[in-house]
């Protein structure tokens, strides 16, 4: 299978940028440069602003039942596709064959699910105090043109969270996908396409991630502004969408604690928290992160969650029997050698990894660090790696201070078998998803966000829906 040339798609045309700029696309599996994709000027991207204000024009009038049909043909045509699909994001992305198909169909049901929730988007009616003549309305409006920027750890799934709700809402898109792995957002895109969207309500755009944000953030065609990537640009971006006074959603970094409880099932914990900390080579919002484990069960738990480590397979996703792939680009691989070194200097002992593996493309081998101090860097900032941090705990009072102790809040999990223990979880541990004795199950049904510097709004549940509107009231007297 040949990895194709990526354009933009503006106004129903798939088309490249006007000054004829493109960048590099790499396979991190090898390093090598397998295609270009085009790079937006700023007249693409308002001609992309102006193509998202009309076709909002022509959107907002579909009624939901018309949406929903169109949404659940690009959903058919996204299942259809998804062997070519998962080709295309292993090829870009990195990550093995198996979780490129997974993410492309949950992705599909993602469109589904929304497409109906939008059938349940209701006003409703308010009896006027006095006068029973009074109509009094409390409608729902879709916000208007929508400008995302999606990052490159899920190509689809990241673009699929905004876009199901946006357009079972009625509105429209231009979406700022990651210049890393742009073919697959490509095919998604075209999915919707052939299922017959009409032209102008959904953009895509390439460049300058700055360039583009500034520009459309500030441009008077976007009423909304979505994100998904760290924090320090999430920052950024909702300061100029303040300035502009844009309504936002912004989904961003977490650093999720994992509190093993002294009566907790360790089989358990170590057999899903191994599954959940190497998927995507930890390049996961939610992957978990922070190890707090109690005294009484942590040998045993470090000892098993090493041996899992040591057991992955790692290699090019696109080979049989991959279970964990490269990084996605080379600043990752950076990043992990940096944060391992500081650990282990300040103290850290290595149980399983701590190094690249081969050099050629961007592998780093699954790593489990005991005895973490809680200063080094790797136990305060995000990792986005496949490094997993475990130090211990005496009291669950100290886990939870631990837990709570970073300004990240997006996900956390639990194991015990204690109810009570669960409850003081439940309503202490400052994140906006916790899981407890189970790993990350954020069904589309779900909200999906985080609470303190992980942002703030949903990309899941009846939650997301309301992200795109507008509730306005509406008072007739006659
Ligand atoms: P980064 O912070 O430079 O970029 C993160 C994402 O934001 C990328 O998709 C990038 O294209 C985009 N971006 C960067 N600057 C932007 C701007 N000014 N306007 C619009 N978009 C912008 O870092 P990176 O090296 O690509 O990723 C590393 C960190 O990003 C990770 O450590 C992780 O914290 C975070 N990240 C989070 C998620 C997530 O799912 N929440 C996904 C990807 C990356």
């Amino acid at each position: 299978m040949t990895y194709p040339d990526t354009r933009l798609f503006i106004d129903d045309d798939w088309r490249d940028g006007e000054d004829g700029r493109s960048l590099d696309v790499q396979n991190p599996a090898t390093g090598e440069v397998i295609g270009r994709v085009a790079r937006a000027s700023r007249r693409d991207l308002d001609h992309a602003a102006d193509s998202v204000r009309r076709g909002f024009e022509v959107w907002r009038d579909y009624t939901p039942a018309q949406r929903a049909a169109i949404m659940h043909r690009a959903a058919g045509l996204v299942r259809e596709r998804v062997d070519e699909i998962a080709d295309l994001m292993t090829r870009e992305q990195g990550k093995p064959l198996f979780e490129a198909k997974g993410e492309i169909l949950a992705g599909a049901d993602i469109i589904d699910w929304f497409a109906d929730e939008g059938l349940r988007v209701y006003g409703r009616t308010v009896p006027h105090r006095a006068d029973p003549s009074i109509r009094q309305l409390v409608v729902k409006d879709p916000v208007g043109p929508v400008a995302a920027f999606t990052p490159w750890n899920f190509p689809i799934n990241q673009v699929v969270r905004k876009l199901g709700a946006c357009l079972a809402t009625g509105c429209s898109m231009v979406v700022k996908a990651p210049e890393e792995t742009p073919a697959s957002p490509a095919a998604l895109v075209r999915a919707f396409q052939d299922a017959g969207l009409p032209a102008g309500v959904l953009a895509l755009v390439y460049g300058d991630p700055a360039e583009i944000s500034e520009y459309l953030i500030a441009h008077p065609a976007i009423r909304k502004i979505t994100f998904t990537g760290s924090t320090a640009v999430g920052k950024q971006l909702a300061e100029l969408a303040g300035r502009n006074m844009k309504r936002v959603s912004m989904e961003l970094g977490g650093h999720a604690p994992v509190i093993v409880c002294e009566d907790a099932d360790v089989e358990l914990a170590v057999k899903t928290m191994a599954k959940a900390k190497f998927r995507n080579a930890g390049q996961v919002c939610i992957s978990p992160t922070r190890f707090l484990v109690h005294e009484s069960v942590r040998q045993d738990f470090a000892k098993a969650l090493a041996q899992s480590a040591t057991g992955v397979s790692v290699g090019d996703g696109l080979a049989e029997g991959t279970q964990m792939g490269p990084l996605a680009n080379s600043r990752r691989l950076d990043a992990m050698s940096s944060l391992y070194d500081d650990a282990v200097g300040r103290g850290a002992a290595t149980l399983a990894g701590g190094e690249r593996i081969g050099d050629a493309g961007n592998f780093w081998a699954p790593t489990v660090l005991d005895d973490v101090p809680s200063d080094a860097r790797l136990f305060n900032e995000e990792p986005f790696g496949p490094v997993a941090a475990i130090r211990g705990f005496t009291d669950l009072d100290e886990a939870i201070t631990e837990a709570n102790r970073l300004s990240y809040g997006l996900a956390g999990y639990a194991f015990t078998r204690s109810l009570a223990a669960a409850d003081t979880l439940t309503r202490k541990v400052e994140v906006g998803m916790l899981w407890v004795n189970m790993p990350a199950m954020p069904s589309a049904e779900l909200p999906f966000g985080g609470v303190k510097d992980s942002g703030y709004g949903s990309e899941g549940g009846h939650e997301a829906m309301e992200a795109y509107l507008n509730t306005r009231s509406v008072s007739i007297a006659h």
